[in-house]
């Protein structure tokens, strides 16, 4: 579902982020990418979402060479795609509903959809009865749970999830956990995630581990 062969990035300022890098992501796999600051993580998941290309190297993701993909044609590979950052970024002037909405409209979807879809995603995270609130009205681990809700609305094969636990207490960050886990095992969503927690990457049966833009074993 994702490969990268022999994948390089360096920067335009001549900072190497990552070296040859050969791996590939099977369907349904929840891989955790762990590694010290400044060890190539984020410019991995920038790779495969298409926020950055790579200097050298081939990316595929389901069967598409994106390192030859238009421009105009990385709209259509996101939608493969939900992301969850650790920061959350919801608009706090929408309340949870128009949030949530919000990814729908984005790629055209009618609102008649958009009306059914969006309390289901809502409800499949626990929080059917917030949609009215506004995401400052809710808990850390609440507006992660519905920022997950926007990243499933468009029912994406692949959940990108940059550190989502990060700004969270060890319970809210458990319940986001469980929550992955059950959208990995229960609806076959691939999952790749960055942490720094060791104790998260024990829970999972793969872990990318990077070091001064290497993979190590
Ligand atoms: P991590 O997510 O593991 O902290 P990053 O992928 O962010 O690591 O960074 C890897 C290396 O690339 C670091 O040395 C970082 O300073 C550098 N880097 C990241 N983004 C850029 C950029 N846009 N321009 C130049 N260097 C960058």
């Amino acid at each position: 579902m994702i490969d990268f062969i022999n994948v390089s990035k360096t920067y335009p300022n001549g900072t190497h982020a990552l070296y040859g890098i050969t791996l590939s992501i099977d369907k349904g796999e929840f891989v955790f990418i762990v590694g010290a600051s400044g060890a190539g993580k984020s410019t991995f998941l920038k790779l495969i979402m298409h926020e950055e290309t790579p200097t050298s190297g081939k990316i595929v993701i389901n069967d598409t060479d994106v390192t030859k993909l238009r421009r105009s044609k990385v709209p259509y590979m996101r939608r493969h795609m939900g992301i969850v950052f650790q920061d959350f970024r919801l608009i706090d002037k929408m309340n949870v509903f128009d949030n949530v909405a919000f990814a729908m409209r984005a790629v055209g979807k009618p609102s008649a959809v958009i009306k059914k879809r969006v309390p289901y995603v809502l409800e499949l995270v626990g929080l059917k009865d917030k949609m009215k609130n506004r995401p400052s009205e809710l808990s850390g681990g609440e507006q992660q749970r519905v920022s997950l809700a926007r990243a499933l609305v468009n029912n994406p094969e692949i959940i990108i999830a940059d550190e989502p636990t990060g700004n969270l207490d060890s319970k809210m960050g458990a319940e986001v956990m469980e929550l992955l886990h059950r959208l990995n095992k229960e609806d076959g969503r691939t999952i790749v995630m960055v942490t720094h927690n060791e104790e998260q990457a024990k829970q999972t049966s793969r872990t990318i581990r990077f070091f001064d833009g290497r993979q190590v074993m």
